[in-house]
């Protein structure tokens, strides 16, 4: 009998269903439909997905699959693949330890969350989401003379996390005339070089940003890292998004921060808890952005990472290989 795989949702692009059966395997597939697929609810029950590590060769799995000790208990996969960049979801100690790859998807998204960000940053600042509601509202014209933004150009764009999404959006704030400073766990000399950006402690990064984007993996030392005390250091009239993962923001504090002004505002496209509540305080302010999850949906990239995670399972199932990009060692 050929390999069989176990595919955690029914939306991903069809490519990565199409090619997993080209290559001859079989596969099973938690149907989703109805549901987005980073909501929580779409996911398979833990119990599910445990029995199917222990009958599958490979798990396809995304964010909301809390691949841990459990699920893997029995397992006999011999791959995991998730359809993300991030891999918080996955305890890779639990997989390594099994000799069991992980494979995910860097790289292929990193131009289609930079855009995002940086539209997310325009939008803050010349309140582009507002606009339209105005208009739809019937009052764009009543409030016209009030209805100010403020200007990108000149101002300080502060990066946390210079990874390879940080590094794509200092390149595109250099081509709006933006000063950028970083911080980042390991500082980057030669990127420092090449687009003319400076390395600042941590609390200087929330002090002196006018736009402070978070795009640092989640992680034990990350979890909660813009917190009420950096908040309260940012400036009065500074902006925070958030397009890397929800928990690396304390919600409760930036909730505290916007009502009370400590900052102008926030865009926000990750939450812990996803979907986001439709009756959480953040959907109640003016003065934030909210985006469902969608920093990677572009049809171009979404079907590149549908790509990478059918061909990482094809290069360990039939050739021996190793995913793609794999996140552990083994
Ligand atoms: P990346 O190139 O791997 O960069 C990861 C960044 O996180 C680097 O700045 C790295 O710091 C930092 N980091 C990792 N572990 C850390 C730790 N324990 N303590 C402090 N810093 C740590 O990944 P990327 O492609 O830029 O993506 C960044 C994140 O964006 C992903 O992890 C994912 O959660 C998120 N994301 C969100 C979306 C979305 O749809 N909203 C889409 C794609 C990605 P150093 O490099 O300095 O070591």
């Amino acid at each position: 009998m050929g390999y069989c795989i176990y595919v955690t949702r029914s939306t991903f692009p069809r490519i990565l269903y199409d090619m997993l059966r080209d290559a001859g395997f079989r596969l099973e597939v938690w149907d989703n439909s109805g549901r987005g697929m980073w909501d929580r609810a779409a996911a398979p029950p833990r119990d599910v997905l445990r029995d199917a590590a222990s009958r599958c060769d490979a798990l396809v799995v995304t964010i909301g699959d809390r691949v841990d000790e459990y699920v893997l208990s029995n397992a006999r996969v011999k791959v995991i693949a998730t359809y993300s960049v991030g891999y918080d979801h996955i305890d890779l100690e639990a997989a390594t330890k099994r000799g069991i790859p992980v494979g995910y998807t860097p790289e292929v998204l990193v131009e289609a969350v930079a855009d995002f960000a940086m539209g997310l940053l325009i939008a803050l600042a010349r309140r582009i989401v507002e606009g339209d509601r105005l208009v739809r509202g019937g009052e764009a014209y009543r409030v016209w003379g009030e209805y100010l933004g403020t200007e990108v150009c000149g101002k300080t764009l502060g990066i946390l996390g210079l990874g390879n999404i940080g590094v794509a959006i200092a390149r595109r704030a250099k081509a709006f005339n933006m000063n950028i400073i970083y911080w980042s766990r390991t500082r980057k000399p030669w990127v420092e070089v090449a687009l003319g950006i400076r390395y600042v402690n941590l609390n200087d990064l929330f002090r002196q940003s006018d736009y402070l984007v978070v795009s640092v993996a989640l992680s034990n030392e990350t979890y909660h890292m813009v917190n009420e005390d950096r908040l309260r250091l940012m400036r009065r009239g500074s902006y925070l998004i958030n397009i890397a993962r929800g928990a690396v923001v304390d919600i409760n504090a930036l909730v505290k921060a916007l009502k009370e002004g400590w900052i102008a505002g926030a865009a926000l496209d990750v939450y812990e808890e996803e979907p986001l509540p439709a009756a959480h305080e953040l959907v109640k302010l003016g003065n934030v952005i909210l985006t469902p999850h969608i920093a990677s949906a572009t049809v171009e990239t979404r079907n590149k990472m549908a790509e990478v995670v059918a061909q990482s399972v094809i290069n360990v199932l039939l050739r021996g290989g190793k995913p793609i990009y794999q996140a552990n060692r083994v």
